[in-house]
């Protein structure tokens, strides 16, 4: 069984996942199939690592894919074959099992966010990715929610997802097919990043925080400050650093505070997942044009993402201001 996990699909997992231009600590996730046995990533484990630990679980192929369609809770928790593992795999497992591809790559990539994130990017990328034939998914909540959405749009011949407000997925027959597109991909749709001032207000930091020298520079654009303290773009986002980001310390204790005109903080204590997620949202940023609005995905995903009652978190951000 072991022999369908190749080196060369580690390989490929360990590098697209040190990559944080494609995918940020414990994002993303990739897969290996044949007709029975499929190999996906471990919710909570780091692509990063698969050349070195084992963050890989072997599942039910078939009855995976039967999750996608309705059948379980679409954890894909029954279908781990190693009755001994503790390792659980991706929320995203049902799409990996449903498409019908031997290599499924998923990534939170910078330049698709870029431009996945507004009306007006994902028309230029419809364009630039037009002889990929790509699938444009409109946002969904990972898990079956999205696999949902993505089954009803996918071909068999569908070989490159975007999905809106949140990133890519890339098919292919072997590893080398998967990789090779998802470069290709990369390439159109890349976009220099615009020069930025790192720059540390003169200001002491908030008592438990510093400054956040590369991302500072957002608080000071006045456009970007507001979307960045208006919304969230997509999923990890809210997953790590809550919903948007606040101008103020909370009883919430959030990891960034954004003090508008003047820089960002980050609590001492963040994580170096919640650092790669505000690097993240400056790597998008600094990718998007002005002319291109980028639309948040709204008070109600937030409250799934963080399974918070939908009308009390209304009230929550009412009560905010
Ligand atoms: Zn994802």
């Amino acid at each position: 069984m072991n022999t369908l996990l190749t080196d060369n699909f580690r390989a490929f997992s360990a590098r697209i996942g040190a990559d944080p231009l494609c995918i940020q600590g414990p994002g993303g996730n990739t897969s290996i199939k044949d007709d029975t046995v499929m190999w996906i990533k471990a919710s909570g484990f780091e692509l990063a690592d698969a050349e070195t630990s084992e963050i890989f679980v072997a599942v039910d192929r078939m009855a995976a894919k039967s999750e996608a369609y309705g059948a379980g809770d679409g954890t894909c928790k029954s279908t781990v074959l190693d009755p001994e593992s503790e390792l659980r795999p991706s929320i995203e497992t049902t799409f990996h099992a449903a498409l019908d591809w031997r290599v499924v790559a998923h990534t939170h990539s910078v330049a698709a966010l870029s431009h996945v994130v507004s009306l007006a990017g994902r028309k230029v990328a419809r364009k630039l990715l037009a002889d990929f034939d790509p699938v444009f998914v409109p946002y969904a909540k990972p898990g079956l929610p999205l696999t949902a959405e993505i089954l009803k749009r996918a071909t068999p011949e569908t070989r490159l997802f975007l999905l809106e407000n949140h990133g890519l997925i890339v098919c292919g027959h072997t590893t080398a097919e998967t990789d090779n597109l998802m470069q290709r991909v990369e390439g159109r749709l890349y976009r220099a990043p615009a020069h930025v001032v790192g720059a540390v207000p003169g200001a002491e930091p908030l008592d438990g925080f510093d400054w956040a020298e590369a991302e500072s520079w957002m608080a000071m654009d006045e456009g970007v400050c507001a979307a960045i303290t208006g919304g969230s773009y997509y999923p990890d986002h809210v997953v790590f650093l809550g919903a948007g980001l606040p101008v103020a310390d909370s009883e919430l204790s959030p990891p960034v505070i954004v003090l508008p005109g003047q820089g960002i903080q980050i609590r001492r204590s963040a994580t170096s997942v919640q650092r790669a997620m505000l690097t993240c949202l400056s790597d998008i940023f600094r990718r998007l044009p002005k002319a291109w609005a980028p639309e948040p995905i709204g008070p109600e995903a937030e409250a799934e993402l963080l399974n918070w009652d939908a009308e009390k978190y209304r009230q929550w951000l009412a009560a905010k201001g």
